[in-house]
């Protein structure tokens, strides 16, 4: 028997690290019977933001691709990435959606679930875990791995015993920084090995450059699975090349049983697939990041935060956005960086920067965390904030999902007016996100296009210009080629009146219109909201700056928008 096991992660965490989880399911198919062959101990193929982004990108149906993967994979076990009560959303979700998507992503094709809470409160995991065991699935509990001055061995170990004493199979400790040092994992794992029996998984992104360092000390401490991806789509803000992995690890007391060979053969097809998505590869994320160590930003998050930055035009911030996001983690009492923690922060850490003003604009997810709606705060809340949010208030201290009502049944009612629900999967992708699945499942939402790879017999062989001396008609042309980012947000949907109309109520930020709260003709107060945007993944208020009547709209729900644009006119 191999000491130690391997979890791939190329075709969920690898892109979503790297490629802005834009992997095609066609790019994934072709692979899977090599992959099936190779030994894997598990294969995280769904869950995370692979879900969203599927339909929210690629005009996929994320149902069909786990039914299409599992069919792919005879003797490796799929996995997916179960953010507990958020399931693969960044919000909770009442008990019903929960307990109805684990049982739908079991049958169609999930073998193993692996589920966090991004604030390690387990009473967030209980229900997604009891119903994942139901199902007889393998469920492997996760810690979110952070390092603050609350952050103790001794609560770690407390949780690992919690989530062992639930019924969990095995335990991952979800290092989604890639801050662990290799000392840290050498006495974390030799902790957990003297407090629970179950097998103990290591999950480290290269992000800070140590992940290889912490997988060899955590084979010190007895670690029995590591986290890995095929080496084309590794380091970075991605994870350990799973053919060095196992080549350092061959014929010591930690060989994995892997055939280098039966991975070898695959490589060549991931570096094609990463030629094939290079444009949508960021730099920044690409390189061993020393901010990390002092910021504590995991990779989804840090590439999250460029192409938001991009978004709203604004990526010269980027510096201070990295200074201000552990400001924003000390004063929300030291949450660790995870989705959709990592979101909370970051979006408040943006606002902070993109507004001039520390907490002059607040963000709905930013309000609802600070009462306790995410779950158990790891430490304390900034008084002066606390107080600015809650006023005399107190934070909730039941589980957050205790106060929402079963919805199930009247989204079905919902969705059956609007006549596009084909089947449960169906329904549950609209429970989850209303606004996107209501565009995917109306047929509306094109495949984004993928730039074309960079010709290399264009280049130079002694350099990469990005500069270029072009002669047309004898004229010469001092022209300089910069990549121009996501494509979508160039597709506007519609037109519509920029800033400067009189009246218009404007947004500063790219988004989806979530809720239209007026009609023309209505009378508005200031402050009310009169519309709801999902930016950034989050869902930020629109509000009257001044009392009057709405005397146009210019959108509908569902509609994108770019900053600057008139949603609606207020005279
Ligand atoms: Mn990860």
């Amino acid at each position: 028997m191999p000491k130690v096991r391997i979890t791939d992660l190329t075709l969920r965490d690898a892109h979503q690290s790297l490629l802005a989880t834009r992997m095609r399911t066609r790019d994934m198919l072709p692979i899977l019977e090599q992959m099936d062959e190779v030994g894997f101990y598990s294969m995280e193929v769904w869950g995370g933001a692979t879900f969203d982004c599927a339909m929210r990108y690629l005009n996929e149906d994320p149902w069909e691709r786990i039914r299409s993967i599992k069919r792919g994979l005879e003797k490796t076990p799929t996995q997916m990435l179960l953010r507990g009560q958020n399931l693969v959303g960044y919000r909770h979700y009442p008990d019903d959606i929960v307990e109805k998507f684990v049982v739908l992503a079991a049958k169609n094709g999930v073998d193993i679930f692996r589920i966090f809470d991004a604030m390690n409160d387990v009473r967030n995991m209980e229900l997604a875990i009891r119903t994942a065991l139901k199902q007889g699935a393998h469920v492997q509990g996760a810690i979110s791995y952070t390092t603050s001055p609350v952050h103790t061995l001794d609560a770690f170990a407390k949780m690992a015993v919690e989530l062992e004493a639930l019924g969990c199979h095995s335990l991952c400790i979800k290092d989604m920084s890639g801050i662990i040092t290799p000392k840290d994992a050498y006495n974390l794992i030799k902790r957990l090995k003297e407090d629970i029996s179950i097998p103990i998984d290591l999950h480290s992104h290269c992000t800070s450059g140590m992940a290889l360092m912490a997988y060899q000390a955590a084979c010190e401490a007895g670690v029995d699975i590591l986290d890995c991806v095929f080496s084309p789509l590794s380091q970075g803000t991605s994870f350990p090349p799973v053919e060095s992995v196992v080549a350092a690890l061959q014929g010591t007391e930690c060989d994995t049983g892997i055939k280098l060979e039966s991975l070898t053969r695959i490589t060549p097809y991931f570096a094609e697939i990463r030629e094939k998505y290079a444009a949508l590869i960021n730099p920044v994320s690409e390189r061993v990041d020393v901010n990390v160590l002092q910021y504590q930003i995991p990779g989804g998050m840090l590439s999250n935060l460029v192409s938001q930055l991009k978004e709203q035009n604004a990526l010269d911030r980027f510096e201070e956005v990295l200074k201000e996001t552990p400001r924003v983690r000390k004063d929300l009492g030291y949450p660790p960086l995870v989705t959709p923690t990592s979101q909370v922060v970051g979006i408040q850490a943006v606002m902070n920067v993109l507004t001039g003003e520390r907490y002059k604009v607040i963000p709905n997810e930013v309000k609802e965390y600070v009462k306790g709606m995410y779950g158990r705060i790891p430490g304390e809340i900034d008084p002066e904030l606390k107080k600015k949010i809650l006023g005399d208030e107190e934070p909730i201290t039941v589980r957050p999902a205790d106060l929402l009502e079963p919805q199930l049944q009247s989204l079905a009612k919902e969705a059956e007016t609007m006549g596009i629900i084909k089947s449960e999967e169906d329904l549950l992708s609209y429970a989850l996100f209303p606004a996107i699945a209501v565009k995917f499942l109306r047929g509306e939402i094109e495949e984004e296009k993928l730039e074309p790879p960079k010709k290399e017999a264009a280049l130079p062989k002694d350099a990469l210009p990005t500069e270029f001396l072009v002669e047309i008609d004898g004229e010469e042309y001092d022209v300089r080629v910069t990549p121009t980012g996501y494509t979508e947000i160039e597709r506007a949907v519609k037109k519509r009146p920029k800033e400067g109309v009189e009246g218009g109520i404007t947004t500063n930020m790219q988004g989806i219109i979530l809720k239209i709260n007026v009609n023309v003709g209505d009378n508005v107060k200031e402050g009310d909201v009169v519309a709801v945007i999902e930016a950034m993944k989050m869902e930020n208020e629109i509000v009257a700056p001044y009392s009057g009547v709405v005397e146009d709209i210019f959108v509908s729900v569902g509609d994108t928008i770019n900053s600057g644009d008139v949603i609606m006119v207020i005279k």
